[in-house]
């Protein structure tokens, strides 16, 4: 018995000549990933991160995805969500602490369109069951990135991110999703980091399709607060959490990571 998978209203399938300005867009946010990455420690602020990502954008010539966007405008070209701060955290002059974990999530726009990944980076050193929820984090993102390839459905991904963080009793956001992405940042369809259920539901994961996937995993509850900002998220609990997140092109050959340095080859 067949069901017909339609693609939802407003997912747009792009041309290959698109998904290689993407891919040109996610080679920055690599780049500004990198850089920041690298000058994550203990007394660094992420004020600073967020210069170095503005730096990044002027030398390509790129703008960003974040400022600006929404209501209130998201006021800096990162979200740096420290500790407790799950996503959509804002850059300010606190210091960084040795053993929290600190996710980075940055987009660009090259020739309009758009590239968003996020990582998370251990300050200084952290707790064993603060790498390890990490390590999971990131872990089930790359399990997700697999399965984005034509045949799939995009259920799968939600339910590759679950068989991942669920088995080690992680809270798993579930009221904030990837998405898809192109001339805007978030596009149709919303890209669940569950499956209800299970794999094979939903659209379809034809040639074209660019989603942004990024599991959102903490230590103890999923449930979140938002701050008075109106845009940091951090856990109802306070305990830690990771958040991964790249772009990725359904291709002919399988999945293409847009924002990661090699297109995924070494992870997927
Ligand atoms: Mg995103």
């Amino acid at each position: 018995m067949g069901l017909r998978t339609r693609r939802p209203r407003g997912v747009t399938v792009k041309t290959s000549a698109q998904i290689a300005t993407m891919r040109r867009a996610g080679l920055v946010v690599a780049e500004a990933l990198e850089r920041m990455t690298e000058a994550v420690r203990p007394g660094v602020t992420t004020a600073h991160l967020d210069q170095i990502a503005r730096a990044v954008l002027a030398d390509h010539g790129a703008s960003s995805s974040f400022l600006g966007y929404g209501d209130p405008g998201f006021p800096a070209v990162i979200c740096a969500s420290v500790g407790a701060a799950v996503v959509h955290g804002i850059p300010n002059e606190r210091r960084l602490e040795e053993g929290e974990l600190c996710s980075i999530d940055f987009g660009a726009i090259i020739d309009g369109w758009h590239g968003d990944a996020a990582v998370t980076v251990p300050v200084g050193s952290c707790a064993p069951e603060v790498l390890e929820l990490n390590r999971v984090t990131e872990q089930s993102l790359w399990a997700a990135l697999r399965v984005v390839r034509p045949g799939g459905r995009l259920s799968d991904i939600g339910a590759a991110i679950e068989a991942v963080v669920r088995p080690r009793g992680y809270g798993l956001l579930e009221d904030y999703t990837g998405h898809g992405i192109g001339t805007s940042m978030h596009e149709p369809p919303y890209v669940p980091n569950v499956a209800p259920k299970g794999p094979g539901h939903g659209m379809a994961l034809e040639v074209g399709v660019v989603l942004a996937v990024e599991p959102m995993a903490t230590l103890g509850t999923a449930a979140v607060d938002v701050l008075a900002d109106d845009w940091t998220v951090v856990t109802a609990d306070r305990r830690q959490a990771a958040h991964w997140e790249h772009t990725v092109a359904v291709t002919p050959d399988g999945p293409w990571v847009l924002t990661a340095r090699d297109g995924g080859a070494s992870r997927l």
